[in-house]
């Protein structure tokens, strides 16, 4: 895996607005925020994208990303927030180093904005997806 700026943070190369630190997850606060208390959430295992990470590094973050969702809500007073975790250049990812984004959703123009295409499931689609899907976790 090449490496990122996350990657010069884990490594104490660049500063961080370090807000939470554990084994195996780092969080620290986006340099360009889409709202107050956005924070990012890293593993320190160096995987690129969602899929290419240990299901140890993945239970460490799923373990500690609802008590940091609690601390941002406490912390900025917003009571509505994305939790955002992109993968792949098409789907947004800068920075290739697995990472969740907390972004607290005031009222407003301030947070994530989503456009949401929605489509209609047709049936037999359906059904040849999880045909599949269930294949491939097999
Ligand atoms: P993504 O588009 O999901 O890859 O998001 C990458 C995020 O990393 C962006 O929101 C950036 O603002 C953030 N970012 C990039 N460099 C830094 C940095 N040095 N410290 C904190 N956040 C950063």
């Amino acid at each position: 895996m090449a490496d990122t700026i996350f990657g010069k943070i884990l490594r104490g190369e660049i500063p961080c607005h370090r807000v939470y630190e554990d084994t195996h997850v780092l969080a620290f606060l986006d340099i360009m925020p889409l709202s107050r208390g956005h924070v990012l959430v890293i593993p320190k295992e160096p995987a690129e994208t969602m899929d290419r990470l240990s299901d140890d590094a993945a239970a460490a973050l799923g373990r500690v990303l609802p008590r940091l969702c609690r601390a941002v809500m406490k912390a900025t007073g917003c009571t509505a927030y994305n939790l955002l975790q992109n993968n792949g250049p098409a789907a947004h990812q800068a920075v290739f180093h697995v990472h969740f984004h907390i972004i607290p959703k005031p009222s407003g123009e301030a947070g994530l904005g989503i456009k949401w295409p929605a489509g209609k499931l047709d049936a037999a689609d359906a059904a040849a997806l999880v045909k599949s899907i269930a294949a491939a976790l097999a």
